[in-house]
């Protein structure tokens, strides 16, 4: 009998490979394990076994495998079902998704790792070559497959490692053992002579001469009667002593260390009572708890503030208690450092925290925790690619603000929708959803009024604070009368000194980061632009530099304009740090931060700011939309959104909707603890229909108008939408291929192809760049479109002029 293996390899392919395995590798193998193998020429990758079977490919020959790499499978069933329909529902690859899946140290492929086996090698049996490498490795513990090509002086150096292999000479190593290096903390205990209370008196009597000795022995005896495993650390401490005199105590063989692994992120403390529920809050949630009985999903619109946090604890606690895992997805890790602190009052050493700033050590504990369904992953808190962690009995997912769109993921492939995704994987485990949002995307309310999802709402604030007043500035009118002070109206100043003088903080809205976006020739009208990207140079005057936001390319700002040599240039539009600038002239005494992608770098970046501006240390506040992000201040009383018009005006179908939602959500930043909070909306035009709708707290008339031109325009939720973009360095090349493309889809798709177009930045980092958009009917089935539209793409690459043209697919592309 032959054994085969078919395995996801951690590339875009279109099919799975198969490889040949011997019958005790069979009889080891799982699926779910990963393995290294060899694909094309001499690349080896780390591939995951998907299926055992005994059927030889057809079209090649099924090579060996070099070496299994798990002792157990690291990938559950679950989450290959699950795969596989992101791979089908987002058109990717098997390979996409498993490769944005898994912690990259899981993946590790280029600089494989070769070392040495130990046992008894028989050097005549090696040819010249397998000779040589023995021999290196003699004097070097390990060698990369890099070092093995220039020793041999040969590219294909995989037949010889493989014989090496087969013969037992060496082995590939692990990089991930290598790298992920488990916390070990130290303990202490009393060696076995010495570890029953009735030995004491003897042993203190024995120690009567070692004053010091004595003394930690007797402090061991205390702590060991509080806790099971005594930290020598904690020891050493609470004795008052040194690590010498617990070095000698365990050279007398009375005492000896231990060790246990501990991981890296540790929440201290101990945790407290869930907040009790207030009647409205205890009404939506026995609700929800009732529509789950018949329903998987449940849409909760709860106003800012009315404490939807706190019911979703309710929730997590009773899924845990039934021993389920729970899984809270957040839009993004600016919300976790105040989520971290809320929840682990909580849930203490059950939560885990999942995201991409966190190192790779981290990651994989939080995955093998999941794996193993520890203690402490038994709640997740991530972002979205925490959906992809080996869950193996979740009963809960909350989505947190569901209408945010960094849940979705726009590049690289796999271009899935958390949301969406979380609801399918839910399924697999017959788990809830629970949806939040004071302000749910079009798409969910929608589903929510068809039925599909439960829908509970929550329309007072905690304490019945009102939602605060909102009152819309005309800067066009404060323009003309001189009332402006840069770009703060006198109304805008007037409330913030108010604001101050009462002792408490302000927010300030402004969508763009940087001093200013850019900057223009007075005399022609030039921006600086970038050199790669078809879009002008932003302007960042604290590193004194132009920069591009696409590609990061940086200059040095000008003193005369590249096109006509003139002096005159000035800054266009403002950002940020031009309204950081202006407060601290117009408040000297004041204390301002500033919160954007610029200063919140690094894993810590956010929590710097967020705590500063929670401990008062900071009085006003100025950010982008990071700020809309259900942050808890108690003391903001004002929020100020600099100008409301760059956010309505911007070319999407979902501006509107957008906008909306930010605007609400920056609002309910304002009077959250004490009294109703002010918010005032700066713009050129206040009879802007969304902006009155804003004013007014009308969700349902702005979902109503909207519902209608998505019907009219053919918009989601009443067509799907799929994107085709090509990308290509000659500007001539990417135009014939849309354009052919363009054609064949009408032919299939008629009036519902839309394009070519060119997007708003036609070029990023020299890539020209074409759109198609497929709109897909209700009634037109999913299924039957992509596969026309994946038939096109083969024909597409099939033409040889074409098949350099970079073709990505995007499903539900908004
Ligand atoms: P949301 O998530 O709906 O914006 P939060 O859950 O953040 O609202 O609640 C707003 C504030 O009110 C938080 O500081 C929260 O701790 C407090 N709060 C809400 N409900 C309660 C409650 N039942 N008991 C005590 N505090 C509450
Ligand atoms: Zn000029
Ligand atoms: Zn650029």
């Amino acid at each position: 009998m032959n054994y085969f293996i078919d395995v996801i390899l951690p590339i875009p392919l279109q099919k799975l490979f198969t490889y040949k395995i011997t019958e005790a590798e069979a009889s080891f193998l799982k699926k779910g394990m990963r393995v290294a193998v060899e694909f094309g020429k001499s690349k080896i990758y780390t591939a995951l076994v998907y299926r055992i079977h005994n059927n030889p490919p057809v079209a090649y020959e099924a090579k060996d495998i070099y070496q299994i790499l798990d002792e157990k499978p690291i990938v559950t069933n679950e989450q290959l079902k699950h795969w596989d329909w992101i791979s089908e529902y987002y058109l990717c690859a098997l390979g996409e998704v498993f490769r944005a899946a898994m912690p990259s140290a899981f993946l590790l492929e280029s600089e494989t790792i070769i070392s040495l086996k130990t046992g008894v090698i028989n050097e005549d049996d090696l040819s010249n070559d397998e000779f040589l490498i023995f021999e290196a490795l003699q004097h070097q513990q390990q060698l990369t497959v890099n070092q093995i090509i220039q020793i041999l002086d040969k590219k294909n150096v995989f037949p010889i490692i493989k014989e090496l292999i087969t013969k037992k000479v060496i082995e590939i190593k692990e990089q991930i053992y290598e790298q992920y290096k488990p916390k070990l903390v130290k303990y202490i205990r009393l060696s076995s002579p010495w570890n029953t209370p009735d030995k004491l008196p003897v042993l203190l009597e024995n120690l009567k001469r070692a004053k010091k000795q004595r003394e930690v022995i007797l402090n061991y005896f205390q702590l060991a009667a509080t806790t099971s495993n005594v930290k020598a650390s904690a020891l050493q401490k609470i004795a008052n002593s040194s690590s010498a005199v617990l070095n000698s105590l365990v050279e007398k063989n009375i005492l000896e260390f231990y060790f246990i692994q501990t991981d890296r992120i540790h929440f201290l403390g101990k945790t407290i009572q869930l907040k009790k529920l207030t009647a409205p809050q205890e009404v939506a949630l026995n609700t929800i708890k009732t529509i789950f009985k018949s329903k998987q999903t449940v849409l909760l619109k709860g106003i800012t503030s009315s404490g939807k946090t706190e019911i979703y604890t309710h929730l997590i606690k009773e899924t845990l208690d039934k021993g389920k895992q729970v899984l809270y997805l957040l839009p993004e890790i600016a919300l976790t450092t105040q989520l971290i602190s809320r929840l682990e009052a909580f849930f203490g050493n059950q939560l885990s925290v999942f995201h991409s700033r966190y190192s790779m050590n981290e990651r994989i504990e939080v995955w093998n925790n999941t794996l193993l369904q520890k203690k402490k992953a038994q709640l997740i808190l991530g972002a979205r690619s925490s959906l992809f962690l080996p869950f193996s009995n979740l009963g809960l997912i909350i989505i947190d603000e569901e209408h945010e769109t960094s849940f979705k993921q726009f590049d690289p492939s796999p271009r899935y929708h958390a949301r969406d995704a979380a609801i399918v994987l839910a399924n697999y485990h017959q788990a809830k959803v629970l949806l939040g949002s004071a302000t749910p995307s079009i798409e969910s309310y929608y589903n929510a009024q068809q039925g599909k999802y439960g829908f509970v709402e929550l329309n007072e604030r905690y304490k019945n604070i009102l939602l605060p007043e909102i009152e819309l500035v005309d800067i066009k009118e404060k323009h003309r009368k001189k009332r402006m002070t840069g770009h703060f109206s006198d109304r805008l100043i007037e409330c913030i000194k108010e604001a101050l003088e009462h002792k408490e903080q302000v927010i300030l809205f402004q969508n763009r980061r940087g001093y200013a976006p850019v900057i223009e020739c007075e005399t022609c009208g030039v921006s600086p632009q970038c050199p790669h990207c078809d879009v002008s140079l932003t302007f960042h005057s604290y590193r004194k530099e132009l920069k591009c936001h696409y590609c990061g390319y940086t200059k040095t700002i000008p003193t005369n304009c590249d096109a006509c040599g003139s002096e005159k240039l000035n800054t266009k539009g403002f950002g940020t740090e031009q309204i950081e600038m202006e407060l601290q002239h117009l408040f000297p005494e004041t204390k301002v931060g500033r919160m954007d992608f610029d200063t919140t770098r690094g894993k810590y970046g956010y929590q710097k700011i967020i705590s500063m501006f929670q401990q008062q240390e900071i009085d006003i506040l100025v950010g982008t939309q990071m700020l809309s992000k259900g942050l808890d201040f108690a003391n903001v009383s004002l929020v100020g959104i600099m100008n409301a018009d760059n956010l309505l005006n911007f070319p999407d179908f979902r501006a509107h909707e957008k906008s909306y939602q930010l605007m609400v959500q920056v609002a309910g930043r304002a009077g959250r603890s004490h009294k109703q909070g002010k918010v005032i909306i700066q713009t050129f035009n206040p009879y802007h229909q969304i902006l009155q709708q804003v004013s007014t707290n009308s969700y349902e008339k702005m979902f109503k108008e909207q519902l209608d031109e998505r019907w009219q325009y053919h918009y989601p939720p009443f067509y799907r939408l799929i994107k085709i973009t090509l990308k290509h360095k000659d500007y001539k090349r990417v135009d014939e291929a849309a354009n052919w493309l363009a054609k064949s889809f009408t032919l299939i798709f008629k009036s519902n192809a839309l394009g070519p177009s060119t997007p708003s930045v036609g070029r990023i980092r020299n890539y020209f760049i074409r759109n198609i958009i497929i709109k897909v009917p209700q009634k037109q089935s999913l299924k039957a479109t992509k596969k026309h539209i994946l038939n096109v793409k083969n024909s597409f690459q099939a033409i040889k002029e074409f098949r350099a043209v970079r073709f990505n697919i995007d499903v539900d592309n908004y």
